[in-house]
């Protein structure tokens, strides 16, 4: 990104996107090139190209993701009502459901490391690289889920994986949400690993 095109520094605190551009900078360091858009906006979204914003959303925490918004129509349709992103929790988790105190965090396969999951691959080149970015996110995502399930919130994690096959697959989640004998879940799971109490 060209330095002349960056809004002024007061705006871009201002700038709720900020934040996502400064992310996206930390995780592809001088991998963002400006496009003919940029003089016309300045928010950050506008004047990155198409690829790049695709591997944004991929990459980085987004709040939108198909994905998560697959599950958001689920959910809403049976008549769920949910917050989105809750800023006070740990992780802010992508949906909350207050009223049977569920989070449930919506996770892509190849960045938060779906445990024996395919998509869970490692790029051939800069491999330290990609495995200490992996590492932190796994960190992250560990302490976040501990602190929810700690502070008394039951954790529901959906991998990308599972949420892209057929929606009928995903039914389970409709019962598991109110039944408080699930503390956590992972799915699909595909290790040994799961705790269910
Ligand atoms: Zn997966």
């Amino acid at each position: 990104m060209r330095q002349s095109l960056r809004p002024a520094p007061r705006d871009r605190r201002r700038n709720p996107r900020f934040k996502l551009a400064h992310e996206a900078e930390k995780f592809f360091p001088g991998r963002y090139p400006a496009t003919e858009a940029s003089s016309s906006g300045g928010l950050f979204m506008d004047i990155v190209s198409r690829e790049v914003r695709s591997r944004m959303m991929a990459g980085i925490r987004g709040s939108d993701t198909l994905p998560e918004m697959k599950v958001r129509k689920l959910l809403h349709r049976q008549g769920f009502r949910y917050r989105l992103h809750q800023r006070n929790l740990p992780g802010k988790p992508d949906v909350v459901l207050p009223r049977y105190r569920v989070c449930i965090l919506v996770h892509g396969c190849f960045w938060h490391r779906h445990p024996g999951c395919r998509y869970a691959t490692i790029p051939k080149t800069r491999e330290d690289f990609w495995q200490t970015k992996f590492d932190q996110n796994v960190k992250r995502d560990t302490r976040n889920r501990d602190e929810l399930l700690r502070s008394g919130w039951r954790v529901i994690e959906l991998w990308e994986c599972g949420i892209r096959g057929p929606e009928a697959g995903m039914n389970w989640l409709l019962e598991t949400i109110p039944d408080c004998t699930h503390k956590y879940v992972s799915w699909p799971n595909f290790s040994d690993l799961l705790v269910a109490s």
